[in-house]
């Protein structure tokens, strides 16, 4: 049995189709986040929760319940979107930030249920926290497979639970986390984690033409990528699935066939993991991770140094320990500091 998740671009009106052609009889459950950015200056209806929050204004919620509207007006969904709404924004000033954050992913999961002839699987019922905000693992576990059991597709939002005193939420991006708990819940076979990128790609496409993509990626590796910013896959998404060894396709709803990730028990073919470069008045930081022993990558970094120019020669070369990443993977982390971008020549020289 399989366990997807949709991530919010693909919760949008226009999109909401491509989780209908992904669903098959093979798939037991699906986890849906917020309805997410339809255009690159677009607000996640997410932040609009929180903003209205912060300020009730009405302009905010004819944004959010505009969303809400079409994505079922243009998906030909039949539920009545005004009384959701309705009850929604009741439901969104008589609570606690967190609870109104929640409000997206509910929304969503009611829609996307009626959308697939699924049934609704309500997460504040299911998803437990303790009073310090930790997830009881045994309660939430035997709670999803009690909902879950019809042998009919169920759809839950992912993002929030609840502790005894009323919802609670994980960190941003935390639906992967719900998506992967109900999949190690029900011991699924497969969890995809479906976005808008074909899974992790070594560089930012934006910046590199052609870049790879990582085609099968270990648990641990994953977790180093997450920890250091990739935010293809939330960090605490990975634990509840490589327990059980359950592999986790990251995967593009535009294109299902077409490339992804696989994080599974099996460490990458590809030692060069990702290049990332960040820029800060004239400097540039460039951070490599990988999985080659130490030796090979400065060897690597070293012959790359060689082959450039001599305005590149402030180059500092660091192996870091990052405060917030474990010392296991400390070997794997390579930082530059240059004057210039070199992005794009390290790029090339270490994928030669
Ligand atoms: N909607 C939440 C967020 O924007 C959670 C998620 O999408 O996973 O962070």
């Amino acid at each position: 049995m399989i366990v997807a998740k949709f991530g919010g671009t693909a919760v949008t009106p226009r999109n909401l189709i491509y989780v209908k052609r992904i669903v098959t009889e093979a798939h037991g459950a699906v986890v849906v986040s917020a309805v997410g950015k339809e255009f690159k200056e677009d607000r996640k209806v997410t932040d609009l929760l929180l903003a209205y929050r912060a300020r009730p204004d009405d302009g905010i919620w004819r944004l959010i319940a505009d969303k809400y509207r079409r994505l079922a007006e243009v998906n030909a969904v039949d539920v009545d979107v005004d009384a959701l709404l309705k009850d929604a924004q009741r439901r969104a000033l008589l609570h606690d930030g967190q609870y109104c954050a929640s409000l997206g992913e509910e929304l969503s999961a009611k829609i996307t249920a009626k959308f697939l002839g699924a049934d609704y699987v309500e997460a504040e019922d299911v998803v437990r926290f303790d009073e310090n905000g930790d997830l009881l693992v045994e309660e939430t576990y035997s709670n999803i497979r009690a909902a879950f059991d019809g042998g009919k597709l169920s759809v839950m939002g992912g993002f929030y639970g609840s502790t005894v005193c009323g919802r609670h939420t994980f960190s941003r991006g935390g639906g992967d986390v719900s998506g992967a708990i109900v999949a190690a819940a029900l011991n699924a076979s497969l969890y995809e984690n479906w976005t808008d990128v074909s899974g992790v790609c070594i560089a930012d496409p934006a910046k590199i033409h052609n870049v790879a993509s990582v085609e099968g990626i270990g648990y641990s590796e994953m977790r180093l990528l997450s920890r250091s910013g990739a935010e293809v896959l939330h960090p605490d998404a990975i634990e509840p699935c490589e327990r059980l060894g359950i592999p986790i396709k990251i995967g593009n709803f535009y294109c299902p066939d077409g490339a992804s990730t696989l994080v599974s028990r099996c460490p990458s073919r590809c030692r060069l993991l990702s290049v990332a470069e960040k820029a800060a008045d004239g400097v540039f930081v460039t951070t490599v991770l990988h999985s080659y022993p130490q030796w090979q990558m400065t060897r690597l970094i070293s012959h790359f140094l060689h082959s450039q120019t001599n305005e590149l020669r402030f180059f500092n070369v660091g192996y870091t320990v990052e405060p917030d990443i474990s010392a296991e993977f400390s070997d794997h982390i390579v930082r530059l500091t240059s004057r210039v971008s070199i992005l794009d020549p390290l790029y090339k020289s270490l994928t030669l």
